[in-house]
């Protein structure tokens, strides 16, 4: 599927100046490095489906991923799985917060991979039999959809895996109920590296356009995963990917998306393209003030709403 959309003369700088002015939120202050992000960052950056990358003035100030990390586990777990990570973790939605302790009823099976507990465990399932190895596996994994080198910011991992209380809760969880057959050390060591990957709005907009392109990377014509993998990567990005306000985003924003701590929001527009917003200050879900604002302009100017043009 392929839609005409002209972003390419969409003016990103005015989106920009347009959120500028919002104020609301909070930084999120579960790490020292996340807690002193700057809080007037606001960039945001395109990339089409013919190749086309554009940013706003801020589109290449660097960030950790966090949460935003968490499709592109998933890719990676299905791709190496071979599709078996469908049965070992679910995909519905769960009202609940980012870090949420509970796993499924019944199975003891992450309820779906957009929360910690799924990406704990998708982390875990990518090729590798270690720490080192599996880390090596998602930066080459990660930087193959962003289609340029990505690091590791060593401080946020050490930080996140030392402060990450309640994911060696969910691990250790996820070991008791049989679901994880790594060590819970481990599981948090590879996850908290995979969310200290360093991007900007431009790379993240570009790793949100291979999802959009059917698991090909626009940039680089790279074939990254499979076009079945990036179907249903979005397809629960579309259900789960903003936490507890998956629905009213759905609603409003109407665009498969990813949030995170950091404040960035990837987005797969099926076909059309990929967009990264980053705004540090975040509302009670977890997800970037202005940049919930931003995605609503941008998805009304440009008509993205995938359930209806207006
Ligand atoms: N690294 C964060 C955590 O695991 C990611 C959460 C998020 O970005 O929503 O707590």
């Amino acid at each position: 599927m392929t839609r005409s959309v002209d972003a390419h003369g969409y003016d990103l700088d005015d989106l920009r100046e347009r959120v500028l002015d919002e104020h609301g939120g909070t930084v999120d202050d579960s790490i020292p490095q996340l807690r002193d992000a700057d809080p007037d960052l606001c960039g945001v950056a395109l990339a089409l489906a013919d190749g086309t990358v554009r940013a706003s003035a801020q589109g290449d100030v660097p960030f950790s991923v966090q949460s935003a990390v968490k499709p592109f586990l998933f890719a990676l777990a299905l791709l190496d799985t071979g599709g078996d990570a469908l049965d070992l973790i679910g995909i519905e939605p769960t009202g609940e917060a980012f870090d949420a302790i509970k796993l499924e009823t019944g199975t003891g099976r992450p309820p779906n991979p957009m929360v910690n507990a799924g990406a704990l465990l998708t982390a875990a399932l990518v090729d590798g039999g270690d720490v080192a190895s599996r880390d090596a596996r998602i930066l080459r994994g990660l930087s193959a959809f962003a289609g340029q080198e990505l690091e590791v910011d060593e401080g946020v991992a050490r930080s996140e895996h030392l402060l990450g209380d309640r994911n060696h809760a969910l691990a250790h969880l996820m070991r008791a109920e049989g679901t994880l057959s790594i060590s819970a050390d481990d599981a948090v060591a590879v996850y908290a590296r995979a969310c200290a990957v360093l991007v900007d709005a431009r790379a993240l907009a570009v790793m949100g356009a291979t999802l959009a392109c059917g698991g090909v990377n626009p940039v680089t014509g790279e074939r990254v995963v499979p076009v079945d993998v990036a179907r249903d990567v979005v397809s629960v990005m579309a259900t789960c990917g903003v936490y507890d306000g998956s629905g009213r985003w759905m609603r409003s924003v109407g665009v498969p998306a990813k949030s995170s701590v950091s404040g960035a929001i990837v987005l797969s527009v099926p076909g059309v393209l990929g967009v990264a917003v980053v705004s540090p200050p975040l509302d009670e879900q977890g997800t970037s003030v202005r940049g919930r604002l931003a995605c609503e302009a941008l998805s009304a100017d440009l008509d993205l709403h995938v359930f209806g043009s207006r």
